[in-house]
């Protein structure tokens, strides 16, 4: 895709040139979702039946997926779907009359990034049916980017293999042949089956009381898109945090998480009073093993969690509150292509601090705001201005890695902008009307900003125009208006750092057992560049930061022994690369190693060795840290 459109620019460049007609081009559509195949303008999927073995031994799902097809389009003759290393065995038509006809089908040419069109062409007979069945036989690859197979080993319990999903952003593909892109919302059902002693979920109705047969069955009623198909199976186990609220986990894991996630039924009736009625029954989280590559995924009724979260001081649910703000704002409400992703991840990342604030404190909402705009401000130094944007011309690479977490921290301070703008009480009006106006469809940034203009910026005390909004969405960088978040605790922090790195304190004076653990990452992060290594040694002496139980501290820790080369503690930085798979903490440690001038190859040497046990996710982004090819 990439390529042949640059040719085109190219050639369209050239041709100007010489004073003749430019040929052309077909302009870029924001609204069009650049990284999907599928002819939805001609069909569109309404309902998704599944019917999957799990092999572990063969490490494949097995099976079928009929597709219930609404006709929009009355010439259309042929259905395209996405897939990805999907081995297709059979196509048929089945129509409600009983009637059912083999389908001729084939692939088209596969891109990197995309996978690989499958374009089923109906049989004469149906090619005026109004909605239609479309089953699929199917086989997934052990390769399936969105499917990761444990071996027992990699296991908290050791005994027993496990699997899971992971579909955002294009991945559903791998593992569904679907039309796979947020514009399309669909119901599922599924028919699991498992080695009869482990227990597979799903992002459907999970029933905690559930029997082990080996046969699990789902129904999923509300619409969802197709990044929020997932499943898991495992020798997984329920306890219940709350009335409506539990977790699954493996039982090595379950008191801990019990334990760190005890808020969540509160965070669950906070979040209903913020943001209006929770729509998806209950809410449950699955903590999955070290590999899962995200902090949270926000799997509607069951999000999937890493287990670096289990901290022991519940220090790190802001994930939680993340996940389940998903609820709102993505899952509701979903952004129409990937180049929308702000719509999703600003809005969940403003919810997020806006729950954590009522359930813990301002105090230390305002430290992961601080948090949170510090990472966007280094963002902001790496990201191409052309990807600055909230709302970016997105129609090459890969979605899952454009904007780094610009869409995430921008998003929520454009938010927190507006409410600061139009008053809380007026804003959080704004933002109920909105989950209502829009709940269970997919928009674009233009539609979002089609209904705050009418809802908000026309109102007559406005301060803020639609030019305002629109350097937000798209113009790179910050405007001037950003509210920079503050936090006294963190500055205290930081003042201590400078403090202790000039000689005017003591390090048995720094108060450290007195701050949250977001305040000590702070600290850290304060250090300065030149540290001496002496020094370094005398700060984990004393705090002994190298030993961390605390999955942030250690990500903060770690790049700074890279970046300051302190080699006494490579040993304990090596097992943290070992211990976590979560793309967030271990990436930038592996690119501090790279770039410290070095270590490029003692980190390419870690990776090696580790990177069995790394989601395909996580891998692909050490590897691009790394410089190297990841085949
Ligand atoms: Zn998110």
């Amino acid at each position: 895709m990439q390529s042949r459109f640059h040719l085109l620019m190219f050639a369209a460049i050239l041709v100007s040139a010489c004073g003749e007609e430019a040929p052309e081009m077909v302009p870029y559509d924001p609204a069009r979702d650049y990284f999907s195949f599928a002819n939805t303008g001609q069909f569109v999927t309404e309902h998704l039946a599944l019917d999957l073995t799990v092999d572990f031994d063969k490490q494949e799902l097995r099976g079928s997926a009929t597709h219930r097809m609404r006709r929009i389009d009355s010439a259309a003759t042929e259905v395209v779907l996405d897939t990805r290393d999907l081995d297709v065995t059979n196509v048929r038509v089945l129509l409600a009359d009983g009637s059912a006809a083999a389908a001729d089908f084939r692939f088209g040419e596969t891109d990197a990034v995309e996978g690989s069109p499958l374009i089923v062409g109906l049989p004469e007979d149906f090619n005026s049916a109004a909605e239609l069945k479309l089953e699929l036989n199917y086989t997934t690859s052990p390769d399936s980017t969105a499917l990761q197979w444990l071996p027992a080993d990699l296991t908290a319990g050791g005994e027993h293999p496990l699997m899971f999903s992971q579909s955002q952003a294009i991945h559903a593909r791998s593992w569904v042949p679907l039309q796979d892109t947020p514009a399309v919302r669909i119901t599922y059902e599924a028919t699991i089956r498992t080695p009869p002693q482990l227990l597979a979920v799903m992002s459907a109705n999970n029933d905690p009381l559930t029997a082990r047969s080996g046969e699990y069955r789902f129904e999923m009623p509300q619409p969802i898109p197709s990044y929020l198909l997932a499943i898991a199976v495992g020798n997984i186990f329920f306890a219940p945090l709350g009335e409506e609220t539990g977790v699954y986990a493996e039982p090595e894991l379950l008191e801990a998480s019990v334990f760190e996630f005890a808020d969540t039924q509160e965070m669950l009736e906070q979040a209903e009073g913020l943001f209006g009625p929770y729509q998806w029954g209950r809410y449950d989280l699955l903590v999955l093993p070290p590999s899962f590559p995200y902090g949270g995924m926000e799997n509607p009724r069951l999000s999937f969690l890493t287990p670096s979260l289990l901290a022991g001081d519940r220090s790190l649910v802001a994930v939680v509150a993340h996940e389940l703000a998903h609820s709102w704002s993505g899952n509701l409400v979903t952004n129409a292509t990937w180049r929308d992703q702000w719509l999703n991840e600003g809005m969940t990342s403003y919810l997020e601090s806006r729950l954590m604030e009522v359930i813990y404190d301002t105090d230390r909402a305002n430290e992961e705001r601080v948090l949170s705009y510090q990472e966007l401000l280094l963002n902001l130094e790496v990201v191409p201005a052309e990807m600055q944007a909230l709302a970016p011309r997105l129609d090459s690479g890969d979605p899952d890695d454009f904007q780094g977490t610009i869409h995430y921290s921008k998003g929520q301070l454009f938010l927190q902008y507006l409410e600061d703008a139009f008053g809380r009480d007026e804003f959080d009006a704004f933002i109920s009307s909105y989950f209502d106006a829009f709940a269970f469809q997919t928009i674009t940034t233009e539609r979002f900003l089609d209904y705050l203009d009418e809802y908000l910026l026309q109102i007559e005390s406005s301060k803020v125009g639609r030019a305002d909004v629109e350097q937000w969405l798209y113009e790179p960088g910050l405007p001037e208006t950003v509210p920079v978040p503050t936090s006294a605790t963190l500055d205290a922090a930081q003042a201590m750092a400078a403090a202790w790195a000039d000689k005017k304190v003591d390090v048995a004076e720094i108060p450290i057992d007195s701050w949250s653990p977001h305040a000590t990452v702070h600290f850290i992060n304060s250090l300065p560049a030149n540290l001496s290594l002496d020094r370094v040694a005398e700060l984990d002496a004393v705090f002994a930061f190298s030993n961390t139980q605390n999955a942030e501290i250690g990500r903060a820790w770690f790049i700074q022994v890279a970046e300051l080369r302190y080699e006494a503690a490579y040993e304990p930085l090596i097992e943290y690369l070992n211990r976590y798979g979560r793309g967030r903490l271990i990436t930038p440690v592996y690119a501090a190693l790279a770039q410290n001038g070095s270590d490029l190859d003692r980190a390419r040497d870690v990776f090696e060795r580790a990177r069995a046990a790394y989601h395909p996710i996580t891998e692909a982004s050490i590897a691009r840290a790394l410089g190297l090819d990841n085949d």
